[in-house]
């Protein structure tokens, strides 16, 4: 098999019929040893990833417009990254940031701070290994603070897998699906209904109970759903009214992916409390909780992580925000722009589509029916191109930041092409 050298510039390429026998053999070989709760949405075996590319073990090279859900921020394996990773690895791997301190733990949070939206009143960041466990750092600061148990989540949200998040997340019903009990006294309403909440607090919920409501302000794993600023401000009317924490979730909308460093900025309505993960290190296991100053009051011991913010981490996050504060959240909005543009004019009215939607390079497309969706997602793999499903009956797309708009344009090709055919099948 020949081996590709410039990974990143490398053209699609499919070679075998998806999976290859190399993948084919190779994925019989390991899943039997694997959890089976793992989806694998495709018979895929990555060897290798650069850029916005990937290659299987067959040599068969696709477009990833996924990035690892969201996460290769500043594409598979930068460069930059990649060498703050290695000079780290040779300094100091671990000592924990419960308990010491080091270089880089500081410096991030400082960074994140200055970043945050609303910055005025100033933030304290915890840091932690995931984007659940940033979430439940927010669910334990919120209930401590405020002295209150409630929860108040949306339909279609997702916010992690541990048992805390796990209340807030109300996507799909097998996430949950006998897990319980979960954590009383998490409360579901309608992604943007707010006046919803108004109605918990006259019927079941009382107010003065509720610790935080709990909101991502562009909803992911529910289906790229941008929400009216209107939703946002009501919501922190009702916290103000009320005394309850606003939670922004923003582990998937965060880290530049929608053209803003927070999706936050897009809205111009201030949360209390920040969740973050994913793109924040590019890949490597790391995650932070931001609240402004005056909400972390509680004490040393409190709460801590052994790995949460270990220097390795922190070094590809150091790197990830040079990379994103240099151009790539920028290149986020003027590429993600584009795209979306060209995706709703070839789309928009055609059989099959309900809608293209999204924000910066956090792009869905929604359809008549989930068998359309899976569809499309299914033949794009197949011609090499890399998207995720989500919601009920969409696919998102979240490319690396350093997506060009070269490569819109093939993804849009396949894509497009991939939503002609499979709907003269089943539309
Ligand atoms: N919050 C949101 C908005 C997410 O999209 C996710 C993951 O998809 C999580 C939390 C959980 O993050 P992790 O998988 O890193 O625990």
């Amino acid at each position: 098999m020949s081996q590709v050298t410039d990974l990143s510039t490398h053209p699609v390429s499919i070679k075998t019929a998806m999976p290859g026998p190399l993948a084919q053999a190779e994925i019989a070989r390991q899943k039997p040893s694997m959890s089976p709760s793992l989806i694998h949405c495709y018979p895929l075996m990555v060897k290798r990833a650069s850029g916005c590319m990937v290659e299987d073990l067959d040599g068969n090279v696709l477009l990833d417009v996924q990035a690892g859900v969201a996460t290769a921020s500043t594409g598979h394996c930068h460069p930059k990254v990649a060498e703050a990773v290695k000079k780290q690895v040779d300094t100091l791997i671990h000592i924990c940031g419960t308990d010491f301190f080091y270089p880089g733990y500081g410096e991030l949070c400082d960074r994140l701070n200055k970043l945050a939206p609303h910055n005025d009143a100033g933030w304290q960041t915890f840091l932690s290994n995931s984007g659940t466990e940033a979430v439940e750092a927010a669910i334990k600061l919120a209930r401590y603070h405020t002295g209150r148990s409630q929860l108040i989540a949306f339909r279609g949200g997702f916010h992690g897998r541990s048992l805390g998040s796990l209340s807030l997340t109300a996507s799909k019903p097998k996430y949950r699906k006998g897990f319980g009990p979960l954590t009383p006294g998490t409360h579901h309403v309608e992604y943007g209904d707010w006046q919803a909440i108004e109605r918990l607090f006259q019927t079941t919920v009382p107010a003065q109970e509720v610790a935080a409501i709990v909101v991502e302000p562009v909803q992911g794993e529910g289906g790229y759903i941008v929400p009216p600023v209107s939703f946002l401000q009501n919501l922190r009317a009702i916290c103000d009214e009320h005394g309850i924490l606003l939670v922004y979730d923003e582990v998937q909308s965060g880290m530049g992916r929608t053209g803003k460093m927070f999706a936050a900025e897009h809205f111009g309505v201030r949360p209390d409390i920040i969740t973050l993960a994913k793109g924040i290190a590019s890949g490597m296991p790391l995650g932070a909780m931001m609240a402004r100053k005056e909400i972390m009051t509680w004490p040393g011991g409190s709460h801590g992580s052994t790995c949460g913010g270990n220097p390795v981490c922190i070094a590809a996050a150091l790197a990830t925000l040079d990379l994103l504060e240099g151009g790539l959240v920028q290149n986020a909005a003027v590429v993600g722009d584009a795209y979306k543009q060209m995706l709703s004019e070839t789309l928009t009215g055609q059989p099959g589509i309900q809608e293209v939607r999204g924000v910066g390079l956090m792009i869905g497309v929604e359809f008549t029916s989930h068998a359309i969706a899976d569809g499309v997602a299914n033949l794009c793999y197949e011609r090499g191109l890399l998207v995720l499903e989500c919601g009920t009956k969409s696919i998102r797309m979240s490319p690396p930041l350093i997506f060009t708009r070269e490569q819109a344009i093939v993804a849009h090709g396949i894509f497009t092409q991939a939503c002609k055919d499979v709907a003269s099948k089943l539309a």
